[in-house]
């Protein structure tokens, strides 16, 4: 048994991450987020070997426009997903056309299936949140975290044991405040419910992973105007080397390689289990 991811695209241009839970005898797929279009997603599925008729479930972080296509709801013949969205946002999922028998709303941990359980933390992001899931299957551990504000408690106590995360690096601070977007809106992005610094979420990551063994380290949604790859890696290279070689930067443009996520040996002399 095993995860692996692909991120299909991070960015406010939209937001899709294929995770493919492998149980031997068969295999779930699910989305998190579904903010490409359908015809963008359906043509990088493809070239996975995945169709959209092959997704069972979507995890919504939450409900902007660029982690929910609306190509999703008001197409016709969409596939029968089952949309896993935060109790609070539950009204909004319904209010933007998705069937109410086709959500199930959760507000804690909820299973897909009895091999793999997720863990969920409300994060800050505005005025209604965004979630982190903690996926687990097969011993593996998968955390995934967008558009938060800061790193709050729910994420530094929620987000342990991972083998693998995925979170946001959105801006370079400097380019942030040099951008000419108008003040409001620099505020709203820095000011706490917004998104995270590239310095915030290396320091996340260092906090989340003490021990440093985290096999994969990705970095989603990336802004175009206020940051760049080279930037962030220069960062890590000085403040996180040993993170460097397991760093994987996301980009609109095209999808990750696939990511595979196995448990760490229980017996690894590196492992700190807290
Ligand atoms: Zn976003």
């Amino acid at each position: 048994m095993a995860i692996s991811m692909c991120v299909l695209g991070s960015g406010s241009g939209g937001n899709c991450t294929l995770v493919s839970l492998d149980a031997g005898d068969r295999c779930r797929h699910v989305l998190i987020d579904a903010g490409l279009s359908p015809r963008r997603t359906t043509s990088l599925l493809a070239a996975l070997g995945v169709s959209p008729g092959d997704i069972s479930d979507v995890l919504l972080t939450h409900l902007d426009t660029d982690h929910l296509h609306g190509g999703w709801i008001n197409g016709r013949d969409r596939p029968r997903f089952t949309w896993r969205v935060h109790r609070r946002h539950e009204s909004r999922l319904i209010a933007a056309g998705v069937p109410v028998n086709r959500i199930e709303a959760f507000d804690g941990r909820f299973e897909l299936d009895p091999s793999t359980g997720v863990d969920t933390a409300l994060l800050p992001h505005d005025d209604l949140g965004s979630t982190g899931f903690v996926i687990e299957h097969g011993g593996a551990r998968l955390g995934f975290a967008t558009d938060l504000g800061r790193a709050s408690p729910p994420l530094l106590t929620g987000f342990s044991r991972l083998d693998a995360l995925a979170i946001e690096s959105n801006y370079d601070l400097s380019l942030q405040m040099a951008s000419p977007r108008p003040a409001f809106v620099k505020r709203r992005i820095i000011g706490g419910l917004g998104h995270l610094s590239n310095e915030q979420a290396l320091e996340a990551v260092l906090r989340i992973d003490r021990a440093g063994v985290l096999g994969h380290v990705v970095l989603l949604h990336l802004s175009r105007q206020c940051n760049e790859p080279r930037i962030i890696r220069r960062l890590w290279a000085l403040q996180a080397p040993h993170l460097l070689g397991r760093l994987t930067l996301t980009s609109q443009d095209g999808p990750t390689s696939m990511l595979h996520v196995p448990a760490a040996p229980l017996e690894s002399p590196v492992r700190v289990r807290p």
